[in-house]
């Protein structure tokens, strides 16, 4: 065994069949800098290593000090055989996003000869749809941690298809290209609210709107997955786009963990309304509500004339845009959504007089609302003076009858018996809190839903149109905190689904690496992540087969007795495990980048997401244009809770799995590229690098699992040139070829005692491949 310990393929495996790398547990002691020295060679020279698929051999050691080599002289982009690594630098560098340099990855021949670069994947990505390779459409898939980067580099290819399709067909700066280019990449601002700088071409995040709020870990997050589709014309331009929404965090709107932020939109519209908007919206100056924690720090994102100015954008050419604002500038910004278009979509919207952020006022004020308990407990809850204005400005706000208001959030009503008796019930507080809450959180959720669409129509094109489109993936990347619940365990299983998206592509490419080379070679003998994704989703018994099996008996949650069923029924899986010190009933899965512990505490309730009948009826009954659309009457659970009881209900895991699944239906029909980015400190400090963050990040976004795949097929490549150079002791060196030597060992071919048995010889470049051959047939002979 070599100083640099054993290589992958050495390494035990775990019980599913992964490999179990010790470094990725601890193991980056002080030996680890000597060590990889003793692989690598110079040190000064690690930085060239511009594929970590070159690195000799590919270990997580190796590449990890690869890419801190390179990060340090300011090359956050690395390649990995199929993907990308891009690491955050955490301080803006306008020159790697230039228009210039754009325009260098758009004219270069070969765009991958140059430094490895998100615009070179872009550029491969756009060729690819020229070429109508098959899959003719494309989709970029950029994952990885919170604050890793993901929403950074898909504005940059956004930005960068925006300029290159547009560019093709509108040298003369065609308006109608113009339009549909800006309306494209204003679609953004809304939802994430950012803004271009087009002066230096580099991205800041300037402002926010429904999506995004200031975690502890990124003061910019996006609180949902997107997709968006880049639509192209048969020639290839940029005619439109449409997105999709996953999973939304909906329940920041009620809770926000210690120094966390609500969504942005709030903190804009309470700092940025004009002084009629104050009054309009009744949100006077200095006001405190409960739902906006720490509005004291002002963060870019807090800027409200930048969603409007992006909400205005969207589909509006500068002669018009003024009027409209004026006109608008009391109404809400979806009037002037409305207005934008002014065709099928404006009209609709322009009717029923939209007014979101009067909507989002009303939420703030209910955010106020709080109840105590009643002396009798057949009585409703109380409220005190203060809270009964707040529940008159709410129902105002919202264009709901006080009264009525105040009674879906105190009252139960119960039908039973053979008659179906109504029964009234009064709430506790606790319920009255929960309902409070969850009011918020539906109006919230389908506030956005609403938003996509209106987005989605201004941006979309007609099938008939667009002939291919280009994908882009911005997904949250694998999560595992101290305490886990449903969101992580979607978050996770999307994950899984990618990773073996990933990995069947992976071990595609890699066949086809070998057979140009003319390697012979057996199937690499990796076992999938199949198992995980049956112990998820499988058919008939699943976690997710079991939780909404919980929600549609509708039984009393005893958590306890969940936890048996689970393992009772899913004991044969090996990805299931539970943690048998913790007090609280859970369930760890076996990750494909690691363990991680669920609570099952509230899960089948956040399962069911339920929204009490009597909410969504008083909301039915609002005199306001936006909640009827959002809210339409035809909805069946009008205040009938047996009927909502026995139909069948449509839990969150069942609809993240199908938006999920035709996701994946979407993406297995394109050409994927993967582009993984890494948060390189936790901290988000400029230019810093931790070893260990990345390295647990490596593991978790799939390129730990890459490199072992790499590790059981051919770890080693030599190029021609490098090998005969090296032994050309043994026999004098011919020529030079670029072609490469591949062995099947992962040790160091500087060892010589019997690896080179195992070499592959490349068989159309007959010089060099001679020479090598003869090299290696003198020292199996030697021995
Ligand atoms: P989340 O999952 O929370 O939405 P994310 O992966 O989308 O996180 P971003 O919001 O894209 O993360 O990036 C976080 C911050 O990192 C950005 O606001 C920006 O300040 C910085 N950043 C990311 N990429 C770059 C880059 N290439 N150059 C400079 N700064 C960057
Ligand atoms: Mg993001």
């Amino acid at each position: 065994m070599s100083k640099a310990g054993p290589g992958l393929d050495k390494m035990p495996k775990q019980e599913n069949g992964q490999r179990e790398d010790s470094l990725i547990q601890n193991d980056l002691s002080e030996s680890f800098e000597e060590e990889v020295r003793a692989f690598l060679g110079d040190e000064e020279k690690l930085h060239l290593f511009d594929d970590l698929t070159k690195v000799n051999p590919v270990t997580t050691r190796t590449v990890l000090k690869c890419l801190q080599a390179r990060y340090r002289v300011n090359l956050f982009y690395t390649n990995a055989g199929c993907s990308l690594v891009a690491l955050n630098p955490f301080q803006p560098f306008s020159c790697l996003y230039s228009p210039e340099l754009m325009r260098e990855y758009h004219a270069a021949l070969c765009p991958q000869d140059l430094k490895p670069h998100i615009f070179a994947v872009a550029e491969q990505t756009y060729r690819n749809v020229q070429k109508q390779m098959d899959p003719v459409n494309q989709s970029i898939i950029v994952s990885g941690e919170s604050g890793a980067g993901k929403t950074w580099t898909s504005r940059c290819l956004m930005k960068f298809y925006a300029s290159v399709a547009a560019s093709a067909i509108s040298p003369k700066g065609n308006e109608t290209v113009e339009r549909i280019e800006k309306r494209v990449l204003d679609s953004n601002p809304v939802m994430e609210a950012f803004e271009w700088h087009h002066s230096d071409c580099s991205v800041s995040a300037t402002g926010n709107f429904t999506g995004n709020a200031c975690t502890l870990r990124n003061n910019n997050s996006s609180r949902f997955g997107k997709y968006i589709q880049l639509q192209l014309d048969r020639f290839h331009h940029l005619t439109g786009a449409s997105i999709q929404t996953f999973l939304l965090e909906k329940t920041r709107v009620a809770y926000q963990a210690p120094n966390e932020r609500n969504f942005h939109i709030f903190y804009q519209i309470t700092k940025g309304a004009t002084a009629e908007e104050r009054l309009e919206w009744n949100l006077p100056e200095g006001a405190e509500y409960r739902w906006l924690p720490n509005s004291e720090r002002n963060l870019d994102e807090d800027c409200f004339e930048v969603t409007r100015g992006a909400m205005f954008h969207l589909g509006i050419g500068p002669a018009t845009q003024s009027n409209i604002f004026k006109e608008c500038a009391g109404a809400g910004l979806f009037q002037a959504a409305g207005r934008l278009r002014g065709a099928a979509l404006g009209e609709a919207v322009l009717k029923n007089s939209l007014v979101a952020f009067q909507v989002l006022s009303g939420l703030l004020h209910l955010g106020n609302v709080q109840f105590s308990n009643p002396g009798d407990e057949s009585q409703p809850c109380e409220l005190e003076d203060k809270t009964k204005e707040f529940v008159k400005s709410t129902g105002d706000l919202l264009q709901i009858p006080t009264e009525e208001l105040l009674e879906s959030l105190r009252i139960r009503t119960i039908t039973a018996g053979k008659q179906q008796q109504v029964f009234k019930k009064p709430c506790s507080r606790a319920e009255c809190e929960t309902r409070r809450d969850c009011l918020a959180k539906v109006i919230y959720a389908r506030l956005f839903e609403w938003l996509v669409l209106v987005i989605n129509e201004n941006i979309y094109t007609d099938p008939s149109v667009w002939t291919s489109f280009i994908g882009l993936l911005d997904v949250y990347g694998f999560e595992a905190f101290p305490e886990n619940n449903l969101e992580q365990l979607c978050i996770n299983y999307a994950n899984e689904k990618l990773q073996q998206h990933f990995v069947a592509h992976y071990l595609k490419a890699q066949q086809e690496e070998y057979a140009a080379e003319g390697l012979q070679w057996s199937f690499i003998n990796y076992q999938d992540n199949q198992n995980c994704l049956d112990l998820i989703e499988g058919n008939p018994l699943s976690i997710f087969s079991l939780l909404n099996e919980e929600c549609r008996l509708n039984r009393a949650s005893n958590t306890d007795l969940f936890q048996t069923r689970i393992e009772k029924a899913l004991s044969s899986n090996q990805c299931l495990s539970r943690d048998k010190f913790s007090k609280k009933p859970n369930f760890i899965i076996s990750h494909y980048a690691g363990k991680v512990c669920y609570q099952l505490a509230a899960m089948v309730e956040k399962n069911k997401d339920a929204v009490p009948p009597e909410l969504v009826h008083v909301l039915q009954k609002s005199k306001d244009p936006l909640l009827q659309k959002l809210f339409p009457v035809t909805e069946k659970n009008q205040n009938n809770t047996k009927t909502q009881n026995r139909a069948a209900v449509v839990t969150v895991v069942s609809k993240f799995k199908s938006s999920l699944e035709h996701l994946m239906e979407i993406l297995s029909r394109t050409t994927p590229h993967y582009i993984r980015c890494i948060k390189p400190n936790a901290d988000c400090k400029a230019m810093t690098f931790r070893r260990e963050e990345v390295l647990s990040q490596l593991q978790a976004c799939g390129i730990v699992e890459a490199i072992s795949i790499s590790a059981a097929g051919f770890p080693v490549r030599i190029p021609f040139q490098s090998f005969t150079e090296r032994y050309k002791l043994l026999r004098k060196s011919w020529g030079s070829s670029k072609k490469r030597v591949w062995s099947k060992s992962s040790s160091h071919p500087a060892e010589k005692k019997g690896k080179f048995l195992q070499c592959f010889i490349p068989g159309d470049d007959k010089a060099p491949r001679a020479a090598v051959l003869e090299i290696l047939q003198d020292a199996v002979r030697g021995q």
